[in-house]
């Protein structure tokens, strides 16, 4: 049964308490430098956290149910890992955020030490329904090199990501459930997975078909359950390809559920930050009005979601207008910034310049998985036999991982032949160890200004 919608709210900056607004003593963003390179947007900086501090420019490692696949939280600590994703609609549906807060929240439950972001969970949700956003694409004929949403700039075509799937079915991966793939018509029931009121989002559990209401109110109790130290508000996600009029009615039912996440979240902080969630596609326009928008309320950092465009040159287009936005006043130019679900080198070395902290990103952890090693000298597929008279030589020589200190290629390629799962241990470390030891050279860089 269907609650009566709620009326159109959409919050004003005065209907939030005064002390919402002053600085938070439990949550902190410096910036260190700002780089002098004419043009140049990129900064150095540091977010405190109730957890531990983040470097910026910073890469975010995506440990979807509360662990990194296949590695020790002290390993990924060990390889400078700082901030991790933890996706609140798996962790919803299982172990619950009763359970976890039951345990004592992530923190306690995962004995990682670390800061920890979790999402709304309605990403997981929407992207389940449209296929990923790269499906959208593919099956439109709009290209395989989208930057875009979860696949990090992965690439391929709709074969691969068809191969994906079942592979990931195999392997019992729930990031796959089935979907259908129609991206505007969410709200007509012609698909089950999901309905759009003004309440929030139903949803099908991919557990047990059981039906799920994840609201702008519920979905931040959840994240209050799970304790993580930045929390994100219940934002829609359109398709690529939508009408404007539909994108501009999403847009603004995200701003009305962003604004009930955040007072929902204010009447009991809990030493947690909310990041907003900029939105309006690649229109120039509704990207204006939601920066105007969310900026104007209390929030703790900015992160830029929805449709980022179709390939790596559209992101970088669109950060090129969207980036100065969030710069224009002190004010939004003290919030951290960070840009969902994209951080594949390139993707990353086009949005530093522009001045984006911080980035998340499942990329450099799932091809790890499937034997993909990326190096100073471009990414190697450690299983082709190449590889398996290499002896003594390290992945990447000048890599200081654990992995690369005490292992070589032919053992990697042997673990990955023989299927062993210390392979993905293995791998997973050092490619969380590339990404860092890159976030690393480029805040150097920044601070010689050469970027
Ligand atoms: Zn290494």
């Amino acid at each position: 049964v269907e609650p009566p919608p709620s009326p159109l709210l959409l919050l004003e900056p005065h209907d939030f308490p005064p002390w919402a607004y002053g600085p938070r003593e439990f949550f902190k963003f410096e910036v260190l430098h700002q780089s002098h390179k004419p043009g140049s947007k990129a900064r150095v900086g540091r977010i405190h956290t109730p957890h531990g501090v983040v470097d910026t420019p910073g890469f975010v490692a995506v440990a979807t149910n509360a662990a990194l696949k296949g590695v020790d939280w002290r390993d990924a600590h060990r390889a400078n890992q700082q901030l991790v994703f933890c996706n609140t609609y798996h962790l919803m549906i299982h172990p619950g955020a009763d359970l976890i807060e039951e345990a004592g929240g992530l923190h306690k439950f995962t004995r990682h030490a670390g800061p920890i972001i979790t999402d709304s969970g309605g990403f997981q949700v929407f992207s389940l329904a449209h296929g990923s956003v790269h499906e959208d694409l593919t099956s439109q004929g709009g290209g395989g090199s989208n930057a875009a949403a979860e696949n990090g700039g992965g690439g391929g075509g709709e074969l691969k990501q068809r191969r994906q799937r079942r592979r990931k079915a195999r392997n019992g991966d729930t990031s796959s459930a089935p979907t259908t793939s129609n991206s505007n018509n969410n709200s007509s029931g012609s698909t089950k997975m999901v309905k759009v009121t003004e309440d929030g989002v139903w949803f099908r559990s991919y557990r047990d078909g059981s039906q799920f209401l994840l609201t702008p109110e519920s979905t931040v109790l959840a994240q209050k359950q799970l304790g993580a130290d930045i929390i994100i508000p219940l934002d829609e996600l359109p398709g690529y390809y939508t009408t404007r009029t539909k994108l501009q009615e999403s847009l603004h039912r995200t701003h009305r559920w962003e604004g009930r996440s955040l007072q929902t979240h204010l009447q009991q902080v809990k030493n947690q930050a909310m990041y907003c969630v900029i939105h309006g596609g690649i229109d120039r326009q509704l990207r204006t009005e939601s920066v105007d928008y969310l900026t104007s309320l209390p929030f703790d950092g900015h992160a830029i979601g929805g449709s980022l465009g179709n390939g790596r040159h559209e992101l970088k287009e669109l950060l090129e207008f969207l980036l100065p936005q969030l710069d224009s006043t002190a004010d939004r130019r003290s919030k951290p910034r960070h840009l969902l679900g994209i951080a594949d080198e390139e993707s990353i070395l086009n949005a530093v310049p522009f001045g984006i902290d911080t980035l998340d990103s499942c990329y450099p952890t799932r091809v790890a998985r499937h034997g993909t090693i990326l190096t100073r000298t471009g990414s190697i597929k450690i299983g082709s036999g190449k590889y398996g008279r290499q002896y003594g030589i390290p992945l990447d020589d000048q890599c200081q991982c654990s992995t690369c200190q005490h292992y070589d290629r032919s053992y990697l390629w042997h673990l990955f032949k023989a299927k062993e799962p210390l392979a993905i241990t293995l791998a997973t470390i050092h490619n969380l160890h590339y990404m860092n030891d890159l976030m690393k050279s480029l805040r150097d860089k920044i601070w010689n200004d050469e970027i």
